[in-house]
């Protein structure tokens, strides 16, 4: 049967992405939710038709062990929230499936990794771009050398506007680097199929100096990778941009708009893309169920997701320092 997931916060990304996702999916189904609003538990009771028994509050989240119908935990509340509540999914004997990023520190890492280890779970970062046809096909033109070796990257990614925890330091962790930029490292990583030797990084200017008074409005950002090539990286809340590019020795492949939910274009030296349109969320999570009942790894683990935080590190040291700063292995 389909495998239980509980969506742990009922913020905008649960409501409008994870929840209609979890009406396309084949191998896992919405089970339950975790919520410390009553009315928002009164109303998904009714829309998706879930038990009594498979609503939970923060409070009553660690009792959830003792719940079969639920198999996945999803937490999907503000960053700072998800090494606390990754640990007690583990604990609570639960695989789990944890937002972007992953945590704010790799010791936060370390720790959600360890106890999915110890409790014999299954831990994955919630990075749908890996189940997405346009970004799939930026890593086979890369990996299949069809444009050559490849010699720099360009990717930005930003949004004009944001509200809430997002600029509040204590539960976001940073500005736009660890909630928008963070597609672009992975990006790189994933195009490339190699991780940052080094990084170099710069503010931007803030338009809104008070709005940003905790976090940076914007930034640019350099990764060193092995074999000299360079990931020049843009990432903003004051402008919208959404822009993948690989260049090589005999064309280039991009991708623009390139992280959004769906609409992603592609073009190549030899013509545009033309792949099929899919429900990304819906993918990650039916793929996520077969790694649980197939018994092999996922693509997006847990290891991943603390290579990015690590690297966002690495990223604020250099902009705050001004200096170039090695990433360890
Ligand atoms: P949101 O602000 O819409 O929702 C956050 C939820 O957490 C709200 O329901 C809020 O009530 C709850 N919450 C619990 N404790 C809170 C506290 N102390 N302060 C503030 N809120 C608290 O945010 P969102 O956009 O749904 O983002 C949630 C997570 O999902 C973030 O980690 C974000 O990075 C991630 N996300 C991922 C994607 C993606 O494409 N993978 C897209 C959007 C968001």
């Amino acid at each position: 049967g389909k495998l239980g997931i509980a969506l742990v916060g009922l913020g905008k990304y649960s409501e409008e992405q994870l929840a209609p996702a979890l009406e396309e999916t084949n191998q896992c189904y919405l089970a339950g939710i975790v919520t410390g609003t009553p009315e928002k538990a009164e109303k998904w009771k009714t829309k998706y038709d879930i038990p009594e028994k498979n609503i939970y509050n923060y409070e009553t989240f660690d009792t959830i062990k003792d719940n079969p119908d639920i198999d996945i935990v999803y937490v999907v509340l503000p960053n700072s929230m998800h090494a606390e509540y990754t640990v007690r999914a583990a604990k609570a004997g639960k695989h789990v499936i944890c937002e972007k990023p992953m945590a704010l520190t790799v010791a936060e890492c370390d720790q959600m990794i360890a106890a999915c280890k110890e409790a014999g779970k299954m831990l994955s970062i919630g990075y749908r771009l890996h189940f997405e046809p346009y970004n799939l096909e930026m890593v086979r033109l890369a990996e299949t050398k069809t444009f050559g070796n490849l010699k720099k990257i360009k990717a930005e990614n930003g949004m004009n506007g944001t509200e809430g925890w997002r600029v509040d330091k204590e539960l976001s962790g940073g500005g736009p680097l660890p909630d928008v930029g963070i597609y672009c490292i992975q990006a790189v990583r994933y195009t490339t199929g190699q991780e940052p030797l080094a990084v170099r990084a710069k503010e931007g200017p803030k338009k809104d100096k008070e709005f940003f008074k905790e976090v940076e409005a914007s930034l640019t950002w350099e990764m060193e990778m092995p074999g000299g090539v360079i990931a020049e990286c843009k990432s903003s809340y004051e402008e919208d941009m959404s822009l993948l590019r690989a260049e090589a020795d005999k064309g280039f492949f991009e991708l623009k708009p390139a992280y959004g939910y769906s609409g992603q274009k592609g073009e190549t030296s030899q013509g545009k893309m033309d792949l099929p349109k899919v429900n990304q969320q819906a993918l990650q999570m039916d793929d996520f169920a077969e790694a649980i009942t197939k018994k092999r790894p996922t693509p997006v683990p847990g290891e991943m997701g603390r290579q990015d935080v690590k690297i966002i590190n690495a990223i604020y040291e250099a902009m705050k320092t001004g200096k170039r700063v090695e990433i360890p292995a």
